[in-house]
């Protein structure tokens, strides 16, 4: 641990990579730039690195990062078995990251703005733990991914979940908070919703996303689902409590029609009512599934956390000063 950590913190870029091989050199060089001008204005210090986690990628990611950490001490790669997603990526990185003081997780395709990193640490050095980075605009992604993101973080909110709007993993933690964060050996991982329930002082920076220039998104849609599944079953029981107002609410409804089904019948007159049963059948088939369901996801996440999984494996770490680093 560096003893000026506030004014002069080891800095570790950490950057998840899965199938990045488009980007990827470009990405690097970009990051080491902005790294070496951080050091030569004194903001980090010299011994601050960049940790790309390749999460099993199947293209070239993995050759391209290793050759470049072989060559250059800056760079360090931590290489995982195999496709683990970008949540247990980013806490590998920031797990490995043990000789830093501050660790600041960016996007592979720095979408994200990097020069927005100084506002980061001086943030950093006026007492924050955590910075949050938070975008200004979505004018660079498509209809369907706004609509989406607009659709998730109202339904994030809608289900309990405290989530920073606008606040993907751009992010500055301290030491401190990484620390705080091994203690949690939740499978079900959620940074976004688990880093602000952590508690340490927090600040926030604006900065404008770029389009990706090369490649396409990694986060498939099935990905984005699981993501927001995860946010909510990791912090909320409240669909369940839904389900069970819902629950009453039928129950009430029922009392309700057979009290008049009864009046009916006494008063003599023959009911059709064939559509109305249809209906009625449907309709609370469709919610019994759907509330099966919900309840489910429940009880598979605790099978999940009851056999207590590693929830990455690191395959190999290769850095050129081997022998400095444990
Ligand atoms: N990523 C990852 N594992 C995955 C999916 C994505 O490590 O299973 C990384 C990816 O390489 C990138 C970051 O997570 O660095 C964000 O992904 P992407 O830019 O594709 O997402 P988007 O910006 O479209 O939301
Ligand atoms: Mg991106």
């Amino acid at each position: 641990m560096n003893t000026e950590a506030r004014t002069n913190p080891i800095l570790y870029l950490v950057v998840p990579c899965y199938n990045e091989e488009e980007i990827i050199k470009d990405s690097m060089e970009t990051l080491k730039k902005k790294l070496s001008s951080l050091t030569e204005q004194g903001i980090v210090h010299r011994d601050s690195r960049i940790l790309f986690v390749d999460d099993g990628s199947r293209d070239n990611t993995l050759q391209l990062l290793t050759d470049a950490a072989k060559k250059d001490p800056v760079f360090i790669v931590v290489s995982l078995v195999s496709n683990c997603g970008h949540q247990n990526a980013l806490l590998a990185g920031m797990m490995m990251s043990k000789k830093a003081d501050i660790v600041i997780s960016i996007d592979a395709d720095l979408q994200q703005d990097i020069d927005a990193v100084e506002a980061f640490i001086e943030c950093y050095r006026n007492g924050a733990e955590v910075v949050y980075g938070v975008r200004n605009d979505r004018n660079t992604d498509g209809f369907f991914k706004k609509l989406t993101a607009s659709g998730y973080y109202g339904f994030m909110r809608a289900m309990g979940t405290s989530v920073i709007r606008n606040h993907a993993d751009y992010r500055l933690v301290s030491s401190k908070v990484i620390n705080a964060l091994s203690g949690y050996g939740e499978n079900n991982l959620f940074l976004r919703g688990l880093i602000p329930t952590l508690g340490f002082p927090s600040d926030t920076v604006y900065f404008d996303v770029k389009e990706r220039t090369a490649g396409s998104s990694k986060y498939t849609l099935s990905k984005m689902i699981r993501l927001a599944t995860d946010g909510i079953t990791s912090f909320t029981t409240r669909p369940l409590r839904i389900i069970s107002g819902m629950g009453l609410v039928v129950v009430l409804l029922s009392i309700v029609l057979s009290i008049i089904s009864f009046v009916e019948w006494f008063q003599g007159k023959n009911v059709p009512g064939y559509t109305t049963l249809l209906l009625v059948i449907l309709f609370l088939s469709g919610t019994i599934l759907l509330s099966l369901g919900v309840i489910g996801e429940y009880i598979g996440k605790i099978y999940l956390e009851s056999k207590n999984r590693p929830r990455y494996i690191i395959d190999s770490v290769i850095m050129k000063d081997a022998c400095d680093e444990d």
